[in-house]
């Protein structure tokens, strides 16, 4: 992969006419660093994420070795890229061409589910193996995050209670799993899941091998500034604590976003200017999926190329490069007010759920990627600086 000393020496040396994607390297390694140092259990890179290859050979050099998978396809990318890494089937609905074709033919032992359907479904694909590993998912509030998964996911506590009890006497190793929703915005929310979970080990009595508190850690962007990820962690250690257990589980984590959001970023070009709307060349059916319905607001930053650029700053919206009317970005999205055709402009925190969402749709796509050096327009793991916007 071509690589530049920054987002503003590729611009100005390629003049890209396509949208460009740009990793960092050194971004993703310290976000890697981080987690390993902080968190203190078992950590599962969620490859829907980005399975982009220099992204996972990146993790696994850093030290991530154990990835969250959902799919069949996301299995065979790991075993082509880096073969000595554990994959993990985390998507708690799988068809048994699925679950068959994961056990035997890759080997994969650990399996979630949140019904008696999926738990059966499993026993019968895999023939009654004798040595699969099962994670119960709750289903726990996700008031606290920006993409809600509880209502598709989880199953509810009460029902739990029987489902763990059944799948114990088919596992030889049992978990109890959540996902707080993706882009939490408080760590009260994985208390919350740890101490459900504590309930529910009270009524069965049944001690896990396994506490998986799943991904949902939050990256950073304008309007969205979490607490420190060390304020995270402390929470978790210590409502882990509260749960006095006698044999103590392992603890999996398994982060998308936060590992790899702030290492890529997106280059547009303006196409068109309409007042305070531009008219860009990515959009919803690209890497900008995320700046569509679910409305994330990415940091933004334009590429000066020399040009005299106003100091005053002005909020736009952005449309996309297709004729579709949900290609579309609300923004608020914040840049200088003399933005004008022809423009670059970066857009950060699209190292994940960015180039996983690229289409085909009405013939605009670019598989243009390059490494970038420079430092990404925002982070949270720059002397942890998101700490000190905490509201005390
Ligand atoms: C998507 C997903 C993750 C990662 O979520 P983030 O919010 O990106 O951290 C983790 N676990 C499961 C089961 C997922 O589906």
């Amino acid at each position: 992969m071509k690589k530049f000393k920054s987002v503003d020496e590729l611009v100005n040396q390629l003049k890209p006419s396509n949208p460009v994607y740009c990793i960092r390297k050194h971004t993703l390694e310290k976000a890697s660093k981080f987690f390993q140092k902080n968190f203190k259990g078992k950590i599962l890179y969620a490859v829907k994420t980005n399975p982009n290859e220099f992204i996972l050979k990146t993790l696994f050099n850093s030290g991530i070795n154990n990835f969250d998978i959902a799919s069949i396809k996301e299995i065979e990318i790991i075993k082509k890229i880096v073969p000595k890494a554990t994959c993990h089937y985390m998507n708690t609905v799988k068809s048994r061409e699925n679950i068959s074709e994961a056990y035997f033919k890759y080997g994969i032992k650990s399996f979630s589910l949140d019904t008696k359907d999926e738990l059966v479904k499993i026993i019968d694909a895999t023939k009654n193996a004798k040595d699969l590993e099962l994670f119960v998912r709750i289903s726990i509030s996700n008031e606290h995050a920006e993409i809600d998964l509880s209502k598709k996911f989880g199953s509810l506590p009460n029902e739990a209670v029987g489902l763990l009890r059944l799948t114990k006497q088919y596992a030889k190793k049992i978990g109890l799993s959540f996902h707080v929703g993706s882009q939490c915005m408080h760590p009260i929310s994985y208390e919350k899941g740890i101490a459900e979970i504590g309930t529910i080990i009270k009524k069965t009595k049944i001690s896990p091998d396994y506490i998986n508190i799943g991904g949902g850690f939050p990256s950073i962007y304008p309007d969205l500034i979490p607490q420190s990820l060390k304020k995270y962690f402390e929470k978790i250690k210590k409502s882990l604590a509260n749960l006095r257990l006698e044999k103590k589980p392992e603890i999996i984590c398994e982060p998308g976003r936060a590992l790899v959001a702030e290492s890529g970023s997106t280059v547009v070009k303006v196409i068109l200017r309409k007042k305070q709307k531009l008219y860009i060349n990515d959009g919803t059916y690209g890497s900008l999926f995320d700046g569509g319905v679910p409305n994330l607001v990415y940091p933004s930053k334009i590429i000066t190329n020399g040009r005299i650029i106003s100091k005053k700053m002005t909020a736009y919206d952005f449309y996309g490069p297709t004729c579709d009317s949900m290609d579309y970005m609300k923004g608020p999205f914040v840049l200088p007010n003399n933005v004008k055709e022809g423009d670059y402009i970066e857009l950060g925190q699209l190292g994940g759920y960015g180039l996983t969402f690229r289409t085909q749709f009405n013939g605009f796509y670019s598989n243009d990627i390059y490494e970038v050096e420079d430092k990404p327009i925002m982070s949270m793991y720059d002397n942890d600086i998101s700490s000190e916007f905490l509201v005390a």
